[in-house]
């Protein structure tokens, strides 16, 4: 099973990502995660991805496709994976159809999380990340059990710096131009499906798995 994640930054894509991925047993791709992981480690692709992400702004073209068809062709993709913030442009999605039609294959699902800009800017603001793991929490609405510690590897949660209210801003902006016509694209390829992401966790991911089959 192929499926992309589609929605605003902080509408519960990487959430619910999680959560399919561990049901489907598929992997959990995430460029932002990739991203952050180079920069972390300080590679020359961290050093150029970081520019772009602090300012809100979408890493170009050119270094982003091929990290992510390198990932996809990895031996752990080849039932299938879950793509969270890929793709986020048309030429993106355009390279993603290519690369699977040459080897004969296509997505299954586009779900669209559905959450309109007013929630947007709490959800992102309430978001704490752990640097050493990944996960996620929401200081009101998924809170770690100690408060600023990550409950899987016990690292100190912070707050991701492209998630200040400034750059939350220039995000939405960057989302509404570049990446909200990928409804409008994969509802023509007839793979889209919307959810209303403004709900609780549990609920978003039950109308997931529906859409999905269990
Ligand atoms: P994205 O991957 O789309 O940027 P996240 O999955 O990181 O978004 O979610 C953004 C923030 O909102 C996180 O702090 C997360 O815990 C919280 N969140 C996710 N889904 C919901 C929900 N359905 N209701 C309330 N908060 C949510
Ligand atoms: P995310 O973790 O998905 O919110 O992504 C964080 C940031 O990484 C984005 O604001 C972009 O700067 C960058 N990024 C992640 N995925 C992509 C992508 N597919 N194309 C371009 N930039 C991306």
């Amino acid at each position: 099973m192929k499926i992309v994640m589609l929605g605003a930054p902080g509408a519960g894509k990487g959430t619910q990502a999680e959560r399919i991925a561990d049901k489907y047993q598929i992997p959990h791709i995430s460029t932002g995660d990739i991203f952050r992981a180079n920069i972390k480690a300080g590679t020359e692709l961290g050093k150029k991805a970081k520019s772009y992400m602090d300012q809100g702004l979408l890493v170009p073209d050119s270094l982003t496709v091929d990290l992510l068809m390198d990932r996809i062709g990895q031996a752990d993709c080849k039932d299938g994976y879950i793509l969270d913030g890929f793709p986020r442009t048309i030429p993106q999605a355009e390279s993603l159809k290519k690369a699977l039609s040459d080897k004969g294959e296509a997505l299954d699902f586009a779900v669209n999380v559905d959450v309109p800009d007013e929630n947007i800017v709490a959800r992102m603001s309430g978001r704490r990340a752990c640097p050493k793991c990944g996960a996620t929490y929401h200081i009101a609405y998924a809170a770690p059990k100690k408060e600023g510690v990550c409950d899987k590897c016990g690292a100190e949660l912070i707050l991701r710096d492209d998630d200040k209210p400034e750059t939350v801003a220039n995000r939405l902006k960057v989302y509404h131009d570049q990446t909200q016509p990928l409804i409008d694209y994969y509802t023509k390829e007839n793979i889209l499906h919307t959810v209303d992401g403004t709900q609780d966790m549990e609920k978003v991911f039950a109308d997931i798995v529906k859409i999905l089959g269990a």
